[in-house]
Formats: structure tokens, C-alpha cells, sequence
């Protein structure tokens, strides 16, 4: 008998359920009692039109898309409150039919990936080209078998193309995006983790993003008094000073406590909110001041939106008296008011100029200020909408709440601004109140530049494109002005990630390079319009985010540079080989064979790799740079060759000192192998040195692989089965000894390069 959030999971047929606009159906559900609902069921039946939903009964047969009376799982309310009872779940709601019908749908590959297909789809075909052509001059020349000849070829394709990547790629992406999730960052959009990376601006939310969203009624402003309320929390107790004789104090206290959707409930030691945390503070101080719900009964209301800022409710006592009451934001009531209360009852004039002082200072004190009215109705509850609501409303008095600000936020926004990333206020709140939040959250100073929505209106776009880049605070907006901001910020090249949680966020949200959406606030429309939804609405984790979201983007650059080199080293090694008519110095299963175990061990420890120093402490990644510029692409030549070389000179020694085919073969991949392995450690560092202790602090993978790295090494030189297979013997110590100095020369070579690389500008 009492209202509670429950997971859509647990539903079943009979359940009532209600829902605001915003909000996803959680089941299919008869509509028993609707309020200007409409629903978007594009999902259900294509039409883009969001669709009137009541309680009227549809005669005959008909098709979805008719019956008015019911709301569709997965469906969302576009507006307007309804509640309604559960009629099928899971499989048999419509869209579960739907469901069991479609294949599990793949994936999106990120733009990274898709690049990293198309280059090995095309390194592919160019390979095989020259393998080809290998084949007919060395046909030509006849210095080596057909067989031999073939064999060659195949090496050569193996060895240069690099197969585990894509693999390895997808791995390190979605290792990232476990530990994002670990940290209340939830990825919908592989894409977001790339543009993270490279994103200028954040436009954010207030309330709940870097406020707590614990909201407690303070103040209350009467004509005649200022009055203060103590307690803690949402407790309905709690004494409210002076407690002189006030009318309109009392009269506000009904409008808080009945012109409220919100209920407030005891567990243990403290109270929590069923609704919205400022309904939940206007409900506490209603309590305090001892107001009590006689039998009231709601004829009609017109919901919050915050489009319109308010909310009224129309009720009817048990004598039947009727009464308007209504809250909502202080200046837009202000607005709709002529008359106000005084202490004694009487109903007097509007003075204006008063209450916005008082609004004034308290939103200056970074209070979010709501107003109390009341009105006598008019027209007939069944026309009640907000124009029949009028301008001649009485005004009982203001309320200041505080929502203390999130000290994490505070050090995220400072963190962010040290990341050359600029982070933009844009609120819903009343101006004065977002200068003072600003100005605690070090986002802005006492004579930083605030624009309202109404400023908004009436830029020109050139005007705004000015505006939008040099102020930081935005009040009074509504979502649509979210998606102007949007809009023109992107127009100056700026890469934007914005959050959102409402239902008409969306359209903001889908605009944004990176869309984020709240996770406990957010409505499931904006949440679905996101490309990342915040497991805690916190500010702090979108800071975390973008960190993590530059690590990310390194580790796949860093692997990328490390397996390339290896296929590199490899193709080269054959090449060479085949183009001075010299024995091949790897066949064709050791070069399988050290693609496999490079794949497996080495590359993978990239996907556990931690973030490189400080990647908060750099400007943010140009969006247009390519993946791999001259540097590095001079690096992996640098490194390929160097690799090639060792193992090549390694291979040729041994031959021409007398060892066996299959010795000099063994020391060959040995020398690659180790040479990989130093080389992991010049490639955990993109552009400082390796050359510090410093780097061998890394991952416990990281050791983990080396271990593994080493084991099938030596299974691979020792073990008879292996060496039957791939024609090994075991090594000497002491080419043990060469192997690991020609690998460490290698190494202080590359590092050499680095450092070269890293003085030039
Ligand atoms: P943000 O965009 O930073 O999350 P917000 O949550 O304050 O800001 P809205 O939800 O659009 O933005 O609220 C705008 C204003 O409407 C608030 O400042 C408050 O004055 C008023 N308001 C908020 N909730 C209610 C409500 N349930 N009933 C009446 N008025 C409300």
C-alpha cells in the first residue's frame, strides 16, 4: 500500500506502477490514471510522433499503436504522469515477443578499430602481393627449391602480418572499460573512450553533479519574518525560529506539504526520499511546522517540467473548499503573482521589489530558492493547464535550500582545468544561486560573466558563439538552450562531452562528441540517448573518466607500437634473407610460433597497463591527429630493423662459427624473443624515457607475462616434443649470455632514438 523504487525485474502482472515523464516503461501496463501523457513507442511501432495516452478504452480490434489505454515495456513516457497496473512482463510483454525474435545484435566496432581493420585488410593484400612476387624472383634466380621457395613465401606473409592485433586491440578496449565500469563509469558506446580522450569542453549539470542533490530546507521568508529551521537530513523534525503567530507561514507549510508527489520514509536512524530530493526537503520543513494532511484530495495538477519550472496542484478539502496551490522556481512565480499574505492573513499588494531582494540574497548564499503561492480556481479542474493557471496568484512566501556542493567535484574541476579542459555550469537553477555554487566550486570568480536563458534567446548566433566561449555559468536554462550551447560550442571545434538527465536532455545529449547521462537522477530516455552513464551523477567520476579515457587511448597506440615491430622484424629478417640469396634464418612454424607467444603474453599485459604518468597534466588529444604520426612510424622502422638485425646477426654468427642449422635457427628466435621483451619496456613509455627504475614498477601482468614469456622459451628450446616440431636444440649459456646482450643493445639503441626524437621540437 505504499509507493517504493523496485527494480523492473522484480514486476509482475498486477503490480501498480507509476511513472513520470522521462521515465522507461518498465513493463506493458493498463493506464488506470493519466495526466497529459504522451509516449514516445518508436521503438514498438516506428512512428516518431510521441502517441496520447489516457484512460479511454479503445473499441474493437486494434492494432498497437491504437490502444490508448496501455503503455509498452521499453517504451518511454514522454510527458505527463500516469499509473497504471503491470499487465505482462519479460517474454510476453511486447517488446520480450519482439526480442526473442532478433539474434543477439554484434557490436560497434570503435572508429580505432575499424581503422585498425581496414589497415590489416590492406597490409593483407599488399603482403601477399609481394609474397607473390617474392615466389617469381626467386623463381627466376632458381637458388632455392619450389618447395623451399613456397615455404619462404608463406614466412614472409606470416611473419609481416600482424594477426593478433585486432585481438589484442578489442582487449585492451574492453579491459578499460571494466575498470571504468569498477569506477561507476558506464560505457553504452565503445566511440565515447576514444573522444574522451580528446574532449575541450564539459558542460555540467548543478544539481546532484557537483551538488549532492541532499537538499534541506533552511530559510523561510514570509512577508513579515525570516525564519530558520534546525534538524538534520530529511527528518520531518526539527525546530523552525521564531515561532510567532504567521499566516502565511502556516499557509506555506500546506503548499510544501500538498503540492508535493514526494514521500518521506524512516529507515532506522535516519529519513530517505521516495521522489525528488527538493520535494523531499519542502515535505521535511513542512513537518516542522506541524502541517498535516486532513483529507485533501488532488482534482487536477500540472506536473513539474522543467520547461515550465512549477508545479500546482488543485485540491479540494473534505468540506469541499477548493484551493490552487502551487511552487516552484522563485521567479517565475514571482512572475504569476499580484497578491501576497501578511501575517495576520491579510491579503495585500505585491511588493515586488522586496521579494527579489530577498530571492536575491539568498540565492546569493548559493540557496536554490523556491516560491509558495496559492490561488482561488476559476475556470473547471478538467481545463486546468498553465495558461487558465493566470498571473494573479498570492504569494505566501520563499523557501532557501541548501545543496551543499560535492568537495570531490571541487578538486575534478580543478583537475580538469589543469587537463586544458574548460568546464561549463549549465543549470536549471536560478542565476544568482549558480554564481554563488560557481564561485565555491572554483568555477568562476565574483565578477564572472553569467547568461540566463532568456540572454540565450536573444543572441545573435555570431553573438553567441562569442558568449558561449567566454562565459562559464549558465542559468536558468532549459534543455533546449543545452542543445544550442551544444551546438555552437562544436561549431568552434571544440569537442564536448555534456551531461544530461532528463527526457528532453536527449536531443543535447546525442549532439555531445560524448553524451553522459546520470545514473541514480537521469531519466532511462536520457540514459539511452548517452553514451556513458554515471553510476553516481558524481562530477568527480566524469574527471576520472576522462582520465581513464586518455590511458585507454595510449595503451592501444602503445600496443599497437609494440606487436608492429615484431611482424616487422620478422618480414625483414625473410626479405633480406630471400633478396641476398641467403638461408632463411626462421622458418615458417618458429615465426608462427613467436607471433603466438608474443600475442599471448607481452602484448596482452597492455590491456592491464596503468595510466602513463600524468595524463590529466597535458592538454587534450587533437581529435584529427593520425593514430601513428612520423615519429612513431620512424620509430617502428627504427625498431624493426634493429630487431631483424640482432636476430638476423645472431643466425649468420652461429652458421658461420659452425653451429648446426638448428642451433643458429634456436639462437635466431632467442635473440627476437628477448629483444621483444626489453623492447615491452620502451613501449610502456610513449615519449619519455625507459631508461628509470621507474618502469620496472609496473602491473603485476606485466610480470606475469615476462614469466609465462620465458617458460614456453625454454619449453620451446627444451622440451623433445618442441624440438621435434620446430626443429630447436637447446642453447649454451653462453649464447644465453650474447642473446640477452644483443637484446639489451637493441633497447639503449631505441631509447637512444626516443630521446633524440623527444629533444627535437
Ligand atoms: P540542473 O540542470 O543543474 O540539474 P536543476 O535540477 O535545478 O538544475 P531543474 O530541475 O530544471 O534544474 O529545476 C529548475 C528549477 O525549478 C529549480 O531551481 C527549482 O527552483 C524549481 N524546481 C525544481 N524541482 C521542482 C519541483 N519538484 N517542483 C517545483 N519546482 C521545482
Amino acid at each position: 500500500g505504499a509507493w517504493q523504487n523496485l527494480d523492473a525485474e522484480v514486476l509482475v502482472p498486477g503490480d501498480i506502477v507509476r511513472l513520470r515523464s522521462g521515465d522507461r516503461v518498465p513493463a506493458d501496463l493498463r493506464i488506470l490514471r493519466a495526466q497529459d501523457a504522451r509516449a514516445d513507442e518508436s521503438l514498438l511501432t516506428g512512428e516518431s510522433l510521441p502517441r496520447d495516452k489516457s484512460t479511454d478504452i479503445p473499441t474493437g480490434d486494434t492494432i498497437l499503436a491504437e490502444r490508448r489505454n496501455m503503455l509498452f515495456a521499453g517504451t518511454f513516457l514522454q510527458s505527463g504522469r500516469v499509473v497504471g497496473v503491470v499487465t505482462a512482463t519479460g517474454e510476453r510483454s511486447e517488446i520480450g515477443k519482439i526480442h526473442l525474435l532478433i539474434d543477439e545484435i554484434a557490436p560497434t566496432p570503435t572508429p580505432l578499430l575499424r581503422q585498425m581493420r581496414r589497415f590489416s585488410r590492406g597490409l593483407a593484400v599488399f603482403v601477399l602481393g609481394l609474397a607473390l612476387l617474392l615466389l617469381g624472383v626467386g623463381l627466376l634466380r632458381q637458388s632455392l627449391s619450389t618447395f623451399e621457395l613456397f615455404l619462404a613465401a608463406i614466412s614472409f606473409a606470416v611473419a609481416v602480418i600482424p594477426e593478433g592485433l585486432p585481438a589484442i586491440l578489442s582487449i585492451v578496449l574492453a579491459m578499460g572499460v571494466q575498470r571504468m565500469a569498477k569506477e561507476g563509469v558506464i560505457t553504452r558506446r565503445l566511440n565515447a573512450i576514444e573522444t574522451l580522450g580528446s574532449v575541450t569542453v564539459i558542460c555540467t549539470d548543478k544539481t546532484g553533479t557537483l551538488t549532492r542533490n541532499e537538499m534541506f530546507a533552511r530559510y523561510l521568508r514570509t512577508a513579515s519574518t525570516l525564519y530558520e529551521a534546525s534538524g538534520t537530513g530529511y527528518a520531518p523534525q526539527g525546530e523552525v525560529t521564531p515561532s510567532s503567530a504567521d499566516a502565511a507561514r502556516d499557509a506555506a507549510a500546506m503548499v510544501a506539504l500538498l503540492a508535493n508527489d514526494a514521500q518521506l520514509r524512516e529507515s532506522g536512524e535516519t529519513w530517505q526520499v521516495v521522489g525528488e530530493p527538493t520535494e523531499g526537503a519542502l515535505l521535511a520543513l513542512a513537518g516542522k511546522l506541524g502541517a498535516k494532511d486532513l483529507g485533501y484530495h488532488r482534482l487536477a495538477s500540472i506536473p513539474f517540467e522543467s520547461a515550465h519550472k512549477l508545479m500546482a496542484v488543485w485540491v479540494a478539502d473534505r468540506g469541499g473548499h477548493q484551493e490552487i496551490l502551487v511552487k516552484g522556481a522563485a521567479d517565475r512565480i514571482l512572475a504569476r503573482c499580484r497578491w501576497q499574505l501578511a501575517a495576520d492573513g491579510e491579503q495585500r499588494p505585491l511588493q515586488q521589489a522586496f521579494w527579489q531582494e530577498q530571492i536575491r540574497s539568498l540565492g546569493n548564499k548559493g540557496l536554490r530558492v523556491l516560491a509558495l503561492a496559492r490561488t482561488q480556481p476559476a475556470s473547471d479542474p478538467a481545463q486546468f493547464s498553465l495558461s487558465t493557471l493566470g498571473e494573479e496568484l498570492t504569494l505566501l512566501a520563499v523557501v532557501g535550500i541548501i545543496d551543499p556542493p560535492r568537495p570531490e567535484a571541487i578538486r575534478a574541476i580543478a583537475a580538469c582545468r589543469r587537463a586544458g579542459i574548460e568546464v561549463k555550469m549549465i543549470t536549471g537553477d536560478h542565476a544568482d544561486t549558480a554564481l554563488a555554487i560557481a564561485r565555491e566550486m572554483g568555477l568562476a570568480d565574483d565578477d564572472s560573466m553569467v547568461l540566463t536563458g532568456a540572454d540565450l534567446d536573444h543572441l545573435t548566433p555570431d553573438r553567441l558563439a562569442d558568449a558561449v566561449r567566454q562565459a562559464r555559468i549558465f542559468a536558468r536554462t532549459s534543455p533546449e538552450h543545452k542543445l544550442r550551447l551544444v551546438k555552437a560550442l562544436q561549431e568552434q571545434g571544440e569537442i564536448v562531452a555534456m551531461t544530461g538527465d532528463g527526457v528532453n536532455d536527449a536531443p543535447a545529449l546525442r549532439q555531445a562528441d560524448v553524451g553522459i547521462a546520470m545514473g541514480v537522477k537521469g531519466s532511462e530516455a536520457a540514459k539511452e540517448a548517452a553514451d556513458i552513464v554515471l553510476a553516481d551523477d558524481n562530477f568527480a567520476s566524469i574527471a576520472r573518466a576522462v582520465a581513464e579515457g586518455r590511458g585507454i587511448y595510449d595503451n592501444l597506440r602503445k600496443a599497437i607500437l609494440f606487436i608492429l615491430p615484431t611482424n616487422g622484424a620478422q618480414g625483414l629478417v625473410i626479405l633480406a634473407a630471400l633478396l641476398l640469396g641467403l638461408p632463411l634464418p626462421l622458418t615458417p612454424l618458429q615465426v608462427l610460433w613467436v607471433n603466438l607467444v608474443i600475442a599471448i603474453t607481452l602484448s596482452l599485459s597492455f590491456a592491464f597497463e596503468p595510466a602513463e604518468g600524468a595524463v590529466m597534466a597535458r592538454p587534450p588529444r587533437n581529435p584529427r591527429q593520425a593514430l601513428l604520426d612520423g615519429h612513431l612510424f620512424l620509430r617502428l622502422g627504427l625498431v624493426s630493423l634493429s630487431i631483424g638485425g640482432g636476430s638476423m646477426a645472431g643466425f649468420y654468427y652461429a652458421t658461420a662459427s659452425g653451429l648446426g642449422v638448428n642451433s643458429a635457427h634456436s639462437l635466431a628466435v632467442t635473440i627476437l624473443v628477448l629483444a621483444q621483451a626489453l623492447y615491452l619496456f620502451s613501449a610502456r613509455q610513449l615519449a619519455s624515457s625507459s631508461f628509470s627504475w621507474q618502469i620496472l614498477r609496473g602491473s603485476p601482468a606485466l610480470w606475469i607475462a615476462l614469466g609465462l614469456l620465458l617458460l614456453l622459451q625454454l619449453a620451446f628450446l627444451h622440451l623433445p616434443i618442441m624440438q621435434s616440431l620446430f626443429h630447436t636444440t637447446p642453447l649454451s649459456w653462453q649464447a644465453w649470455v650474447s642473446s640477452l646482450l644483443v637484446a639489451f643493445a637493441i633497447f639503449v639503441f631505441i631509447e637512444a632514438g626516443k630521446a633524440i626524437a623527444a629533444s627535437r621540437p
